[in-house]
Formats: structure tokens, sequence, C-alpha cells
């Protein structure tokens, strides 16, 4: 079966380092997927790559069938490929709903810059129920900026949403959240619509385990392990390297 997302035999040196050496990545369409390992295995540098904000030295990266390494963050976007950021990306002085609206641009603007009214009217309509699938509703008109972190993180989650991808890059979620934040964030994720592949790297294994439907493990810029989460917690190869490489 083909993938929504295939990467092969990605590789990415800074100077003598090998951030990525000849990864494999595939995830199908709707599928929960996270990715983790020991501070440093390149999970990041991998989630920028697939992104489009990195560029590998080798490798392919193709998404819906066609091969999308020449292109960056915004093509890729414009494609179903939605990164979120560690730390939420909002404009703070814009309305909850003004942010969603903006974060639907790419994908009803005309290539002229034209944004007609139908279009206009259609992206207006669509971030109420985005916000309220995000929990937002009673903020809808305030400030991004007066928003607690956790409503930021939910608020950039909407926002990935209006672009209507097909895959959501999550780049540690919980970061920074409090422990009740953390729960809403979980059960919004978990609420997700299956439309949606999530790609998620986490620190946090509990977590992994509960959003996630497959785990690859990646050490020192190598697939190390891939499987479901029951197999990859119970793996003696990702229990020793989290041992030696605490995470
Ligand atoms: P962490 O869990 O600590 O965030 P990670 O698994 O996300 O780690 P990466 O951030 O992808 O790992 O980094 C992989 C390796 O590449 C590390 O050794 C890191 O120091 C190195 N690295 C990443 N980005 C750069 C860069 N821009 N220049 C030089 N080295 C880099």
């Amino acid at each position: 079966m083909t993938g929504l997302l295939e990467a092969q035999d990605v590789r990415v040196r800074y100077g003598s380092l090998a951030a990525l050496d000849g990864v494999d990545l595939c995830i199908h369409d709707g599928q929960r997927h996270a990715l983790i390992g020991p501070n440093g295995a390149g999970k990041t540098t991998l989630l920028n790559v697939l992104g489009g904000s990195t560029k590998p030295q080798r490798g392919t990266v193709r998404f819906d069938g066609r091969d999308v390494g020449r292109l960056g963050p915004a093509a890729r976007a414009r494609r179903g490929i939605n990164r979120i950021h560690q730390r939420p990306a909002v404009f703070p002085t814009l309305t909850a709903t003004e942010n969603v609206v903006v974060a639907a641009l790419p994908r009803v603007i005309s290539r002229r810059g034209w944004w007609p009214g139908g279009r206009r009217r259609a992206a207006q309509h669509q971030a109420g129920p985005l916000l309220d699938q995000m929990g937002l509703t009673a903020v809808a008109a305030e400030p991004a900026g007066h928003l607690a972190h956790g409503q930021r993180r939910q608020l950039e989650i909407a926002m990935a949403l209006a672009g209507r991808p097909r895959l959501l890059l999550l780049d540690e979620p919980a970061a920074g959240l409090s422990a009740i934040e953390v729960g809403r964030l979980v059960e919004l994720l978990q609420a997700l619509p299956r439309a949606v592949a999530v790609l998620l790297v986490e620190h946090r294994l509990d977590l992994v385990y509960a959003l996630s439907d497959t785990v690859t493990v990646l050490r020192d810029g190598r697939t190390l392990a891939a499987g479901t989460p029951d197999e990859i917690r119970t793996s003696p190869l990702v229990r020793q390297a989290y041992a030696e490489g605490v995470a």
C-alpha cells in the first residue's frame, strides 16, 4: 500500500554530524504516527524536512503520489502538509476568529491575489466551527495575544485545520502546557477527523501512547524501531536507547 507521505533515504548533515542518516518514513491517510527518540535523535530535523524548511542533502519526499522535495513550507501547506510549531505562531493583535480566517487565505485566495466575496464568506463561516472544534468559542472575539498558552496552542491547530490539511506535523504540542491544558489538548487531538493524518513529535511517552497507532523511534539519525505503541513500549532495544540517552 502506498502512503500519503513517503520519505526515503533522507540524509541531513551539519558539518561532520549526520542529523539524519538514511531515514525512511511512511505515513498513511488518517494515520496517527508518532516520532520519538532520545535528545538529538533527529526528530525535529525530520519534521523540518517533511515540512519543507530543511532541504536534505539526499533522499526523496513524496506526498499524495507527487515529489514535493523542491517545495518550501508554503507550497507544501497548499498541498496539504501543515506544521504546528513548538511555540504557537498566532497573530497577537488579531482576534481568534480573525486568525483562523487569515490562516485560510492561502487556500481561498486566487493566484492573482483576488479574494472573491463567496470565498471570503466561506472562510468566515468555517472559522466558528473550527474554533468550536478546538474549544475556543468563548474567546473567539479575544485578541490572540490575550489567550493563555494552551488556548494559543488550540488556536494554532484551528488555524492549521483552516487550510484543510491532509497531514498535520505536530512538534511537541504539549511543551509548556499545564497538566489541565495537556489533558484538554489530548482530548482535542483524539477528536480530530480521520481525514487528517498526524505526525507527532513528543517527548512524553504517555501522550504518544494515547494519541498514536504507529510509532517510529529514531536514534542518532537512524530508525531504531517502528511498530504499534505496544510493540514499542515493550521493545528492549527502545528501552535501552532511552536508558542511554535520556529523552
Ligand atoms: P530534541 O529531542 O532534543 O529536540 P531531536 O531528536 O529533535 O532532539 P534534532 O533537533 O533534529 O534532534 O537534532 C539532531 C542533531 O542535529 C542534534 O545533534 C543537533 O544538535 C543537530 N542539529 C540540529 N539542527 C542543527 C543546526 N541547524 N546546525 C547544527 N546542528 C544541528
